[in-house]
C-alpha cells in the first residue's frame, strides 16, 4: 500500500491541527487534510458554491463549468429537463395542461412561470417600459405582441427624432 495517510479531521478538538474556516468551518485539520486545505483558493470555493459550515456544495446555475441549464420559465430556478423543450418537468406539465404542445414550448424564447406574473403586471411593466422606450404593438393570432424599440431619451444618438424636430422648428428659434 502507498504511504498516503487519510485526511484527519479533529472535530471540535483544539489539537495540533489548524483551522481553515473557508474549507471546513469549526474543525481543525492536520496532515494531508491541512496540506490540501492550504492549496484551496478561498475565492474558488466561494465561486463554486461551497458552504464550509453546512459542508454543502451548491454550484451556481450559471457557472461556466459547474452550472446547469435552468428552466426557461421566468422566475423558475429548477433545472431544465432534457426532454421538455428547455423547461423543467413541472413547468412542462403546467404548459401542456394549458394546451401547449411540446413543440410550441420548445419554440418559446422565454416562458412565464406559473403565478409569478399576472397579465396585469405584464401590462404594467410594458407601460412603464413604454415611458422610456419606443414600444411597438402588433396584433397576432395569440393576442397583442409587443416589441421594445429604441431608447426615447436623447443620449447623443445620431438618429434620434429630436434632430428632425429641431430642424423643423429651426425657423422659429431666434
Ligand atoms: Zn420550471
Amino acid at each position: 500500500m502507498s504511504g498516503a495517510a487519510p485526511a484527519r479531521v479533529l472535530e471540535g478538538a483544539a489539537g495540533p491541527g489548524r483551522l481553515f474556516p473557508d474549507v471546513l468551518s469549526g474543525d481543525h485539520l492536520d496532515g494531508p487534510g491541512a496540506r490540501l486545505a492550504v492549496l484551496l483558493d478561498p475565492a474558488f470555493l466561494t465561486e463554486a458554491g461551497w458552504d464550509p459550515a453546512a459542508r454543502v456544495l451548491s454550484p451556481p446555475a450559471g457557472h461556466r463549468l459547474l452550472g446547469r441549464e435552468l428552466c426557461r420559465a421566468g422566475g423558475c430556478t429548477a433545472s431544465a429537463h432534457h426532454n421538455c423543450g428547455g423547461v423543467c418537468y413541472r413547468c412542462f406539465t403546467r404548459l401542456t395542461e394549458a394546451g401547449m404542445t411540446a413543440r410550441q414550448i420548445a419554440e418559446l424564447a422565454t416562458c412565464v412561470a406559473a403565478e409569478t406574473v399576472t397579465p396585469a403586471e405584464v401590462l404594467g411593466r410594458l407601460r412603464h417600459l413604454g415611458q422610456d422606450f419606443e414600444l411597438d404593438v402588433a396584433d397576432s393570432r395569440d393576442g397583442p405582441a409587443y416589441r421594445l424599440g429604441n431608447f426615447k431619451a436623447f443620449l447623443g444618438q445620431r438618429e434620434h427624432d429630436r434632430h428632425q424636430r429641431f430642424a423643423a422648428s429651426r425657423g422659429t428659434v431666434s
